[in-house]
């Protein structure tokens, strides 16, 4: 298995609310039971992110949108404030962030900083954001 940031990040991991599940614990360090990310189905998703009230929003299926800055009127909402507020706390990331630089950037060049910024120095694995380790050989941030 191939566990290389370079594959692992991709554009079809990128959830609407602009985070990136290829660095999420629940995609990266279950072996069993992987979650697809946000864009996929429910099968193997925590139940926090089934329930998510983001994910699962009125204006995201009305409107068919990607990502909720892409037309959204309320963006960014007060959810995904909160949701970024406590990512910005816990784990120095930020969703919103991530959502205005593919805005600006696209998202071919955002899935490029976004390799370089989670690649572990050492072995080329994946940083996983809330643990702060690498995946693959454990080395911290
Ligand atoms: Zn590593």
């Amino acid at each position: 298995m191939n566990m290389n940031a370079k594959t692992i990040i991709k554009a079809g991991l990128i959830a609407p609310c602009g985070m990136n599940c290829a660095i999420c614990m629940g995609h990266l360090l279950r072996e069993k039971n992987k979650c697809p990310g946000c864009q996929g189905d429910n099968t193997n998703k925590p139940i926090n992110c089934v329930k998510c009230v983001i994910l699962n929003c009125d204006s995201l299926k009305r409107n068919k949108l990607k990502y909720c800055s892409e037309k959204c009127e309320k963006f960014p909402c007060t959810r995904l404030k909160n949701l970024d507020k406590r990512y910005q706390t816990k784990y120095s990331m930020s969703m919103i962030e991530n959502l205005k630089d593919i805005e600006q950037l696209g998202i071919r060049a955002f899935i490029a900083n976004e390799k370089i910024r989670w690649t572990c120095s050492e072995c080329g694995g994946v940083i996983c954001v809330h643990r702060g380790y690498c995946s693959k050989c454990g080395k911290h941030k």
